[in-house]
């Protein structure tokens, strides 16, 4: 709590709107109205033959955590480095808060940017960094050294003033770029894969202090990652990536549960993914068959397609339950033998063996201690799922 008001005094010109927590209906990004923070349009990079960026367009709002989430390559860095001003576009347009940014040098830009490698001024200590762009904007002294104080209380880390880089952790190291990063209060801060230095239970740590520190003071970030967990936990939206190009844009459970295509369906979390036909399509009942499973596909909510149609079913893991006895229903089940279990505590995960062979994962909650709900090694069994369980895609 304590944080929260002195930063808002830090930042006294915003608002510390909470995207994390709004309604659905206030949601900006729901609001055809709404203006957006950051316009990307239309934006391509050619890098001799390379196709770095292919007619990106995104729409970016005033407070947001964005995650940009992709695998490396995937022109990740290249965006932001366009949206810095750094490199410039082969085409598009980017506006930041309505202006846009053609001839606009980056340093005149309200943006700073947090790179991969936040190599902090070695024989610089904490303060200095800190204080490094101020200084250079001709702030006097003592507001330099005010702003310095709510910045290290920010990051709790009041009192690290004179510690040099080497003198801190990792983690203290990151949240100390973040402070210099912020300093000079950009609308619009950048981030380039800003966590993966860090272990990963310093990495979770270091999450929920970014998403404070964004919420606080409500300032926009894009961040930029590969890992998805991450993306998962840090974003308003996420952008997922795919070889230059925005393959969805979604909430969080947006993208998990509603994947709009394979490649983001198998790039988010773990998905079993059938290959088969449509063999009847009318309102809320499509079945689809596929030679990987001994019965029908039955699935309630309708997407177009057309009769005899390559379609893909896709379904989570978890979302997949187990049983002993056969289904009584006609459709939406596997018979199939264990064939590995892993125990995790919370969860165990199943690997099935299908008839057909083919392999599926099932994530159980390990609700019961009892050896009687034991599912063993090598045993037959049923995977059963509900027809609202899984999605469509259609590539
Ligand atoms: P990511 O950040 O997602 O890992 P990048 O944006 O760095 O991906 O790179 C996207 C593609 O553009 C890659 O194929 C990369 O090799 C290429 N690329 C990036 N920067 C340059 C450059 N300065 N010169 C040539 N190719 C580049
Ligand atoms: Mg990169």
């Amino acid at each position: 709590m304590q944080t929260k008001i002195i930063a808002n005094k830090y930042y006294d010109n915003n608002q510390s709107d909470n995207n994390h927590s709004l309604a659905a209906d206030t949601k900006p990004w729901n609001d055809k109205n709404a203006k957006p923070f950051v316009r990307i349009k239309n934006i391509s990079k050619v890098f001799g033959n390379v196709a770095a960026l292919d007619n990106v367009s995104l729409d970016i709002y005033k407070s947001e955590l964005f995650c940009l989430l992709g695998k490396s390559g995937s022109g990740k860095s290249t965006l932001l480095r366009i949206l810095a001003g750094f490199e410039k576009s082969s085409t598009g347009i980017i506006e930041i808060d309505g202006q846009n940014m053609e001839n606009i040098e980056p340093y005149e830009r309200p943006i700073n940017m947090m790179f991969q490698s936040y190599a902090l001024f070695p024989h610089m200590n904490v303060e200095q960094n800190i204080a490094y762009g101020l200084k250079r904007s001709g702030m006097k002294k003592a507001e330099i050294s005010q702003n310095v104080e709510q910045l290290l209380s920010l990051i709790k880390m009041e009192g690290y003033n004179r510690r040099k880089p080497h003198q801190l952790s990792g983690g203290q190291r990151q949240r100390v770029a973040l402070a210099r990063a912020l300093a000079r209060k950009p609308k619009l801060l950048l981030l380039d894969e800003p966590l993966g230095a860090l272990d990963k239970k310093l990495r979770q740590e270091t999450q929920f202090e970014l998403i404070n520190i964004q919420e606080t003071l409500g300032i926009t970030f894009i961040v930029v990652t590969h890992d998805q967990e991450e993306a998962m936990s840090l974003a308003t939206r996420i952008g997922v990536m795919e070889e230059g190009t925005i393959a969805q844009v979604g909430e969080p459970r947006e993208i998990y549960e509603y994947p709009a295509t394979r490649f983001v369906a198998d790039f988010v979390g773990s998905i079993n993914m059938f290959e088969g036909k449509v063999i009847k399509n009318e309102a809320a009942d499509l079945r689809i068959n596929s030679p990987e499973l001994d019965v029908n596909i039955h699935v309630a909510n309708n997407i177009a397609c057309a009769l005899g149609q390559t379609l893909w079913f896709a379904i989570r893991p978890e979302k997949i339950t187990l049983q002993k006895e056969k289904p009584k229903k006609r459709s939406n089940f596997a018979k199939g033998i264990v064939e590995e279990i892993i125990y995790l505590g919370d969860v165990s995960n199943y690997r099935i063996l299908l008839n057909s062979k083919k392999r599926i994962n099932v994530t159980r909650p390990n609700i019961s201690r009892d050896e009687k709900e034991k599912i063993s090694w090598d045993e037959e069994i049923y995977a059963v799922w509900h027809e609202n369980s899984g999605v469509v895609l259609a590539s």
